[in-house]
């Protein structure tokens, strides 16, 4: 199976440990296939409508997706670099299963929101717009080149409340202060396991012992989260890894770490049930997008 679907052996032992063959396989296949150009379209810059006859103009025929509504896919090649759409603020790079996450969060006009791990910023933009351009976003991260095109994005897609700051977010209670936001968003690093057939490499770059470094440091950074949140608001926890450690095993660890000061607000779809009870997850064999996943905490009361 390992040349067959140009897969490590560890990592065809390990989905298939937690899919079984028949479906494991149907993933491998995916992970082989060429993926589609997705994009978000900026409604405070442009409407779908508009962004659909651009593309077409372009010679892409670009679909609706079903899940988000300003998400448009197509056949590649695209040339982001060469776009104009993206350096007018149109449209931004993202696929649909990170679009969803903003919804998910919902993040309402005059909110202070928090997003942990910010750069480039297709969520940071995206929450930004369903808030109207109203509030108050902190968007950190770490990275200098990072930082850079996250501020690039903001300033294209016309957002005016975001406040980026390079900040570790472990540090972000000490810095900005603890229970100060109504929403809380942690998309940190991760094996980005569920992003191999976009990217190939990954598959070859990925060390199993890896897996569990990965999750350490993102139960560190949802600690941060959890001082960060307000009593009564809520944290979005996602990252595009299919490996339950660095998904349901680490909101296991946490709701049981917090009880009983957090509990998980159940996703009921669109997607695919998590393997914890309330959780959601993205398949690439399934729903035609990155493998992602999702988990909606609440903070019941304050930490004291
Ligand atoms: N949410 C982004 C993608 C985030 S990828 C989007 O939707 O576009 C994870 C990011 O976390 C990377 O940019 C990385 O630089 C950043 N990061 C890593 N460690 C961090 C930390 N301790 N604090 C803040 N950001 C961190």
């Amino acid at each position: 199976m390992e040349f067959k679907y140009n897969l490590p052996t560890w990592l065809i032992d390990k989905i298939i440990n937690l899919l079984g063959r028949e479906e494991a396989e149907r993933l491998f296949e995916t992970f082989n296939k060429p993926t589609l150009i997705s994009v978000r379209v900026n409604t405070l810059k442009a409407t779908v409508e508009e962004v659909i006859n651009e593309l077409r103009k372009e010679g892409k025929e670009p679909i609706v997706s079903k899940i988000v509504p300003t998400v448009l896919k197509f056949e590649g090649p695209y040339y982001f670099a060469r776009s104009k759409l993206i350096k007018r603020g149109k449209i931004v790079p993202q696929e649909e299963a990170c679009a969803l996450a903003s919804l998910i969060l919902d993040p309402k006009p005059g909110e202070i929101i928090i997003d942990m791990c910010a750069a480039p910023g297709g969520k940071t933009t995206h929450i930004a717009e369903l808030m109207k351009n109203q509030g108050k976003i902190y968007a950190l991260d770490i990275f200098d080149d990072r930082l850079q095109r996250l501020k690039d994005l903001i300033k294209w897609t016309g957002v005016k409340i975001v406040e980026v700051k390079k900040l570790d977010a472990r540090k972000a209670p000490k810095v900005l202060g603890e229970e100060i936001a109504d929403r809380v968003l942690l998309d940190p690093p991760c094996s980005s396991s569920g992003t191999i057939a976009k990217n190939p490499e990954v598959r070859w770059r990925l060390r199993p012992e890896k897996i569990k470094v990965f999750a350490e440091y993102q139960y560190e950074l949802l600690k941060a989260a959890i001082r960060l949140v307000k009593p009564g608001g809520v944290i979005l926890y996602t990252v595009c890894s299919i490996f339950p450690e660095e998904c349901e095993e680490l909101i296991e660890k946490v709701l049981k770490r917090y009880h009983p000061y957090l509990e998980l607000i159940p996703l009921n779809g669109p997607l695919s049930p998590g393997f914890l009870k309330g959780t959601m997850r993205a398949w690439p064999h399934k729903h035609e997008t990155v493998g992602f996943f999702y988990a909606l905490l609440k903070k019941k009361r304050s930490l004291g």
